[in-house]
C-alpha cells in the first residue's frame, strides 16, 4: 500500500503516542515548527505531558479514547515499537499514522524483523526459531556456539536475552527467558556498533545523518560518537541499507537501524542488529549536534514537509545520563559548550535515562 499523503500545516495537530522523552523532544520539535502537539499516554507521569497542548491519559487498549484521540488529531505518530496492532489498527482507521502498521509489525517481532531483513539481501545473524527444546538444540547444532536467545517480542535494553556459551545448557537458557516464543541467533564477533538515523517521507524523500558509533553499558546505550571513523564504503553501505529498508516498508518517519561492524580479512562488513520505526537515542546527537535535530526531521517526514539538511556540526559525542548521573546538571551546565538536555523524570532510578548531553568539537582532519 503506498503512503497515504494529506496536507498538515502549522496549526495543525500532531497526535503522539507514548509519554516518554522520546515524545517529549517530538513534541518540543512540533511546537517549534508551529504545531500543536496531543500526547496519549498511560502513565499520568509521563514526562512528554509537561511540554504538550493536549494530553489523554488512558491504555492503548481503550478503544474509546484512542478513537477520540484519532478524531482529535491530524496525524499519529508513535516514540516506541511496541503498539498493540489493535491499536494501530485502530487509529488507523480514523486518521492517519506515520510509521504505517507494518513499520511496527515488522519492528516488534525478532523473527519477522529478521526475516523482513534477510529478505531484502542484507546480512543479518544466522538466526532460526523453535517451538521446543529439540528443535533449539538442533538450530544450534547449525547455527553454532557463542549463541543468543533472545525472546521475539518485547526485548530492550538486553532484557529477554541469554548468551548460549560453549557450556551454556540450552534448556536451562531458555527457561531463563520463561520459555517465551524465541530466536536462537549466531554471536556476532563485532568490532564495533553502529547505527544510521534516516528519514522518508511519503513522496520518497530521503535523508540519513552520518553514520554513528554506540557504545553500551549494563546493555544501555552510554556514549554515541559521530563520526563513527568507519571506512567510506561502510558508510555509504550503511546509508543504502537504510534506503532499502526504508523503502520496502514504505516508510514516513526517522528510523533508525543497528547493525554490527565486522572486520574480515582487512574489509569492514555491516551485518544487521535491529530496526526502530522511531527516533532513537543513537539520534540524540543531531539535537545541537546537526542542522536539523531528529526530532524535527520526524515531525517534518510525517507532515509530508520538505526535510531539513542532516549536515553536522562538527564531531559530536552524546552521553547519556543515566540514574544519578544527572545529579551533576550544575557541573555540566557550567561546561563551555556541552548542550544539557533533561526529561523532567523525578526519581532517578539505576537504569533509568534522566537526560543527555552533547558535546560538538571542531572537526578532525
Ligand atoms: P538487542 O536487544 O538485539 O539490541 O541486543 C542488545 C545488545 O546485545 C547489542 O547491542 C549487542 O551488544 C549484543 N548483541 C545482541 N545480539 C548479538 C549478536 N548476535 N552477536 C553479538 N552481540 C549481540
Amino acid at each position: 500500500m503506498k503512503a497515504e499523503t494529506r496536507m498538515i500545516r502549522p496549526g495543525c495537530t500532531l497526535g503522539i503516542l507514548g509519554g516518554g522523552q522520546l515524545g517529549r523532544m517530538i513534541a518540543m520539535a512540533a511546537a517549534q515548527l508551529g504545531l500543536r502537539t496531543h500526547v496519549y499516554a498511560p502513565d499520568d507521569n509521563s514526562p512528554a505531558f509537561e511540554v504538550a497542548a493536549e494530553c489523554t491519559i488512558a491504555p492503548y487498549e481503550d478503544e474509546a479514547n484512542l478513537v477520540r484521540f484519532a478524531k482529535a488529531v491530524d496525524v499519529v505518530t508513535y516514540e516506541f515499537e511496541n503498539v498493540p496492532s489493535e491499536t494501530a489498527a485502530t487509529l488507523s482507521a480514523h486518521t492517519l499514522l506515520a510509521p504505517n502498521a507494518q513499520a511496527l509489525a515488522v519492528s516488534q517481532d525478532r523473527f519477522l524483523e529478521k526475516s523482513f531483513i534477510a529478505g531484502l539481501g542484507i546480512d543479518v545473524a544466522p538466526f532460526a526459531t523453535f517451538a521446543d527444546e529439540a528443535e533449539l538444540v538442533e538450530a544450534l547444532g547449525r547455527i553454532g556456539r557463542p549463541a543468543v536467545l533472545k525472546t521475539r517480542r518485547f526485548g530492550y535494553d538486553g532484557k529477554g536475552q541469554v548468551m548460549l556459551r560453549h557450556d551454556t545448557d540450552p534448556a536451562a537458557a531458555w527457561a531463563e527467558i520463561g520459555r517465551a516464543s524465541s530466536i536462537v541467533e549466531g554471536f556476532v564477533p563485532f568490532e564495533r556498533e553502529v547505527s544510521v538515523v534516516a528519514a522518508r517521507t511519503a513522496s520518497g524523500a530521503f535523508a540519513a545523518y552520518d553514520l554513528c558509533a554506540n557504545e553500551h553499558s549494563h546493555h544501555i546505550l552510554d556514549t554515541t560518537q559521530v563520526p563513527a571513523g568507519v571506512s567510506r564504503e561502510a558508510e555509504e553501505q550503511a546509508v543504502r541499507i537504510a534506503r532499502s529498508i526504508a523503502e520496502a516498508l514504505d516508510y514516513v518517519g526517522v528510523l533508525a537501524v543497528e547493525m554490527f561492524l565486522v572486520t574480515e580479512g582487512g574489509r569492514e562488513r555491516l551485518v544487521v542488529n535491529e530496526i526502530a520505526p522511531r527516533v532513537h537515542n543513537s539520534g540524540h546527537w543531531t539535537l545541537g549536534g546537526a542542522v536539523t535535530s531528529q526530532f524535527e526531521q520526524h515531525v517534518r517526514a510525517v507532515c509530508g514537509w520538505p526535510l531539513g539538511t542532516t549536515a553536522r556540526l562538527g564531531r559530536v559525542e552524546m552521553k547519556n545520563l543515566i540514574g544519578h548521573d544527572a545529579d551533576a546538571w550544575e557541573e555540566i551546565l557550567s561546561e563551555p559548550g556541552a548542550r544539557l538536555h533533561l526529561y523532567g523524570k523525578a526519581e532517578a532510578r539505576a537504569g533509568r535515562k534522566m537526560g543527555h548531553v552533547t558535546r560538538v568539537f571542531p572537526e578532525r582532519d
